[in-house]
């Protein structure tokens, strides 16, 4: 086993175990994270949804559905990715995250991003934008999510894009279509 796989590993033993905060008590699976532990592009969501939940495996529901989509219209394999999610358990009736939990599940994320050292992160959905921008030295740009999403922007060591979460388009052609568009940006970088 690699370093990178041994740490990685670690890692996920570390959130199976973790109570951190009350979203360990409704656990089925923690969804920890999957794909390429080499990967350029690291995508992060919010939170993993019942489906995840059960299976333990990121964006495998109807936002899952979407972003196979979105990916496929770029050319990405999902096998050369990783995905991941700011908080590793799921929130009770999917509510938004809570700014203690992200808290204490976000040192998970930062130690994944520096054991896989992506040359570009993407955000899917506001929370995982608002996280990733106020932590990796883009504070200044951060903005509406309408109004940059799909934008480029360089982070410390990576670059950054925001992208609308994909479970806006699972009832909104409109949506998937400006999703789609702006995955068009990840053929040019
Ligand atoms: N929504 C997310 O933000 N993450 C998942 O893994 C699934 C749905």
């Amino acid at each position: 086993m690699t370093k990178r796989n041994k740490e990685l590993e670690n890692i996920k033993n570390k959130v199976i175990d973790c109570k951190a905060c009350p979203l360990y008590k409704n656990r089925i699976y923690p969804v920890v994270g999957e794909g390429n532990h080499s990967a350029d592009i690291i995508f992060v969501g919010e939170a993993p949804g019942a489906q995840e939940s059960k299976t333990g495996r990121p964006f495998c529901g109807a936002a899952g559905k979407i972003l196979d989509e979105l990916l496929d219209s770029a050319g990405i394999n999902r096998k050369d990715i990783y995905i991941t999610n700011i908080l590793k358990d799921r929130p009770p009736k999917n509510r938004d995250p809570q700014s203690e939990e992200i808290k204490s599940c976000v040192p998970y994320l930062e130690k994944q991003i520096e054991i896989i050292k992506p040359k570009l992160v993407c955000s899917l959905g506001r929370h995982a934008m608002i996280f990733l921008m106020e932590r990796f030295g883009l504070s200044e740009e951060l903005d509406q999510i309408s109004k940059i999403h799909g934008k480029a922007f360089e982070a410390d060591s990576f670059k950054f894009i925001p992208f609308y979460h994909p479970a806006v388009a699972v009832y909104n052609a409109n949506m998937k279509e400006t999703l789609k568009k702006d995955f068009k940006i990840l053929k040019t970088i």
